[in-house]
């Protein structure tokens, strides 16, 4: 069916209207591969100062992490060798590199190294960060309340029953395309908590099969992630004992995020690599909603000032986060609002309508987005297996292509020359940030890598 533009009012404005008054509209519309360079980025005292949050959240969240360690590291064995800190590894992928510029003809300035959250404990996704950190607050706060816990105690008491018995009388509910819902629900599990996990039709069967057999209710919608994190806080709404964690809007989940910046710089010294004006590092954030890219972004910023340049990265069907910031309309605008149909492989990706406060909120901070085609990531996911070894989901590839944009986009190009990077960009650091992958199963991850090569050979 051929719409009438007419028809199709965003807004109070018709489609013709939008691509006028933001050209990027247009290539956005015709699913087009694109780069957006925010012209409202300020250099970051002043972006800082006028902010809501700051260092001393990212700090106080980094702080409740620590104290919880003495708990994860018995409740989750797996983080006993990191002491109970949920942590990635960051690696450096030269191989990868050298395929790149191969294949597009290119050289890529710098380093290439990847920060592996596809390989965080417990739940193998960038989900790993912000959705544990929700529940761990949300335990404490609840057992502050109760006077079962007081500050200065042990956190290993949350690994005992009358922690558990007290949990079991309230639930948490959540909203996801799967990798929050498998967080949310592994921890909620863990600590005796009632959890239900809102799944959208994106979400894989075998996360669905893994929080069932973790006595997690997970209820299935046949629509995308907007409407299954809706019904989940209508839900919630109507039950005092019920936490919903809320995607769109969560402030601490995005807290928890940002803690990660904190752990690179540490990292970073470790490997030697330097970041200043001299050495500037570039981080490419596969986003779906933007809280987990928008969260470890706003901590990068905190972290590492005008030294580090940030940029979202999306599929074509799915880039709300690049509508949203390109219009100025944020979370007022989805893409279903102009005619695109949220349909991507990439799972973790699929989302129509951006956070109601992350776009607004590092507007002054981000350099810009990026969307890339499905074939694309199944593409650098074949390459990234056959060079690497480093077996991710389609979503954790977003990131990837970031460093062939910085090469080869004039958008980028013009970027770097009007903030006078060129001369320093090939002493710098690029950083692929791969948000999930270890999870998948073996038979699936054999599917993604053949159908990456099939595209690869064609
Ligand atoms: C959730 C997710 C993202 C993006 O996080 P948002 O907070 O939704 O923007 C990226 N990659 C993977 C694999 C994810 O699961």
């Amino acid at each position: 069916m051929k719409m009438n533009n007419a028809d199709c009012m965003v807004m109070g404005k018709n489609w013709e209207e939008w691509e006028k008054e933001f050209p990027i509209v247009k290539e956005i519309r015709s699913l087009k591969e694109t780069v957006w360079i925010n012209p409202d980025k300020l250099p970051f005292d002043e972006a800082a100062e006028d902010c809501q949050l700051g260092m001393e959240d990212i700090l106080d969240a980094s702080r409740r992490l620590e104290r919880f360690a003495s708990y994860l590291r018995r409740a989750f064995p797996e983080t006993e060798k990191s002491g109970g800190i949920i942590e990635s590894p960051l690696k450096e992928i030269s191989g990868m590199k050298q395929v790149l510029e191969e294949r597009e003809n290119i050289r890529i300035p710098g380093r290439l190294w990847v920060k592996l959250d596809s390989h965080l404990p417990i739940s193998g996704s960038i989900k790993a960060r912000g959705g544990i950190y929700e529940i761990l607050k949300t335990a404490e706060d609840i057992a502050l309340r109760h006077g079962l816990l007081k500050e200065g105690d042990d956190y290993q008491v949350f690994d005992s029953e009358p922690f558990r018995k007290l949990f079991s009388q309230y639930s948490i509910g959540v909203g996801s395309t799967g990798n929050l819902g498998l967080s949310i629900g592994i921890m909620s599990a863990k600590m005796g908590f009632q959890v239900t996990v809102h799944m959208s039709a994106d979400a894989r069967q075998w996360k669905k099969d893994m929080l069932r057999s973790k006595g997690v209710t997970v209820k299935e919608y046949a629509s995308d992630y907007s409407i299954a994190v809706q019904e989940g806080r209508k839900m919630a709404e109507k039950d005092p004992y019920c936490h919903f964690v809320d995607d769109e809007n969560s402030r601490t989940l995005f807290l928890g995020y940002s803690v990660a910046a904190l752990r690179l710089k540490e990292q970073f010294k470790q490997a030697g690599i330097q970041v200043d004006q001299e050495h500037p590092l570039f981080v490419y954030l596969p986003c779906g909603v933007g809280g987990g890219p928008g969260g470890v972004a706003f901590g990068l910023k905190q972290v590492f000032g005008d030294s580090v340049h940030c940029f979202f990265a999306e599929p074509t069907h799915s880039c709300c986060m690049m509508l949203g910031m390109a219009t100025g309309e944020n979370s007022r605008v989805s893409v279903q609002d102009f005619g695109i149909d949220n349909r991507t492989a990439a799972d973790g990706l699929a989302v129509g309508r951006p956070s109601g406060f992350v776009g607004e909120l590092m507007r002054p901070f981000m350099d810009g987005c990026y969307s890339l085609s499905d074939e694309r990531m199944y593409q650098l996911l074949a390459l990234m297996a056959d060079r690497e070894k480093l077996y991710l989901e389609p979503s954790a590839l977003a990131g990837a292509w970031g460093p062939v944009l910085l090469a080869e986009s004039p958008r980028m190009q013009e970027l770097l020359m009007k903030q006078g990077l060129e001369k320093h960009v090939s002493s710098g650091t690029q950083l692929i940030w791969a948000t999930g992958g270890s999870m998948v199963p073996e038979q699936e991850m054999k599917e993604y890598c053949r159908k990456g090569k099939a595209l690869l050979d064609h």
